[in-house]
């Protein structure tokens, strides 16, 4: 099939490459070859429109993965478009997967099982925009939590960067600049990271924080409390180590010394 791609189905693929790992992109993974059938493509055009957005990440290239000779205008027209406001383009791409989802419901029971279900029915950015000002932010704040906790824990292998805790019940996706300060980077997974519940409070609380290095520096705060058992197997053993590093979307190095600056208990 050489039809070009449509808008909605370069957003869907690059929904499904935000939130699975890199090495996942295979033509044989059963999320691939799903999206392939809903959009009317092989898995095998599917799998080389995921390595090509993998192509344009800065992280990946780092690892040796080298661009395709293949890579349309369109294919970087959608990394650019993502990588400038992840805040539109993580909700656009929700609701394009979320359309495709309905659009694949055949029957009218399944149809109206889909609409009683799901508010976001066949909904598209404008209708969400039209809705009342209260609730548009209700849904935004949603479909951003969403986009923003698959696309880390998917890009750190589902564990804790930190000590490793692969506990779903007790993984978080943090920022490392607090929404609160930046809305505009709330759904920016390069604003993320996939930490255990404890080492999470312990970064927003300034207890910890990381380096242009990518190392652990602990506060002064924390050490006061030594000697303690729990805090040298919790912390101090990880003290000026490097996280373990995401396979795409590394942390961005302006967001690290943000919190270094305001947030890090000197
Ligand atoms: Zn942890």
């Amino acid at each position: 099939m050489n039809e070009p791609w449509t808008r909605d189905q370069l957003l869907v693929v690059f929904n499904l490459y935000c939130k699975i790992p890199f090495s996942k992109t295979k033509a044989n993974n059963p999320l691939v070859i799903e999206v392939a059938r809903l959009i009317g493509r092989s898995a095998a055009s599917v799998a080389m429109k995921l390595g090509n957005f993998g192509s344009f990440d800065p992280a990946l290239r780092a690892q040796g993965i080298k661009g395709l000779t293949r890579v349309s205008s369109a294919d970087r027209g959608i990394w650019d478009e993502f990588n400038q406001s992840w805040e539109n383009l993580s909700i656009e791409s929700e609701l394009a997967t979320e359309r495709l989802l309905a659009g694949s419901r055949t029957t009218p029971s399944e149809r109206n099982k889909a609409k009683s279900s799901s508010e976001l029915y066949a909904c598209k950015l404008q209708d969400l925009l039209d809705r009342p000002s209260e609730k548009v932010r209700e849904v935004k704040v949603r479909l951003h939590q969403k986009f923003f906790r698959e696309a880390v824990l998917a890009s750190y292998g589902s564990s804790c960067c930190v000590c490793c805790n692969p506990v779903p019940q007790l993984l978080t996706a943090g920022h490392i600049i607090p929404w609160a300060n930046r809305e505009d980077l709330r759904a920016n997974p390069r604003n993320g990271l996939c930490l255990c519940s404890l080492h999470h409070d312990a970064f927003d609380c300034g207890l910890w924080t990381i380096e242009d290095s990518y190392e652990i520096r602990l506060s002064p705060e924390l050490m006061a409390y030594l000697p303690n058992s729990t805090l040298e197997s919790g912390f101090i053993n990880y003290s000026k180590t490097k996280i373990r590093m995401p396979d795409k979307f590394w942390p961005e190095k302006a967001f690290l010394a943000f919190h270094r600056t305001n947030l890090f208990l000197e």
